[in-house]
């Protein structure tokens, strides 16, 4: 998967907001966080990339689930971030937007 985290995003017009925790323990479970009080994802910042995207994808899920009343069981959830990542890899940035955004980089440079 690459795509950039956002620092915040929105479901069903909710926006969340995202944060990198450098004192996350890495228990091998948690790697990230759904707050739902606090309509946040927090990533644990010591994971590689890889690892904070696809944790990302699994919190945002939770909070999709949580704000649709799927009820979604976690072994659920964990085989549809599964899918849904694999879905996300597949997805090719819009070249028009890209070139906009090497753009817009560049600007930023300056
Ligand atoms: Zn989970």
């Amino acid at each position: 998967m690459r795509f950039k985290i956002p620092e915040s995003f929105r479901i069903a017009g909710v926006t969340h907001e995202v944060r990198f925790d450098p004192d996350m323990a890495l228990d091998g479970r948690s790697m990230g966080q759904a707050g739902y009080f606090r309509r946040k994802v927090t990533i644990a910042s010591q994971l590689c990339a890889e690892e904070q995207r696809s944790t990302f994808v699994h919190e945002a899920l939770h909070h999709i689930d949580n704000l649709f009343d799927t009820q979604l069981k976690e072994s659920q959830l964990i085989r549809l971030a599964t899918g849904v990542a694999e879905l996300i890899q597949q997805l090719e940035l819009d070249e028009a937007e890209e070139l906009a955004g090497m753009i817009m980089e560049r600007g930023r440079e300056a």
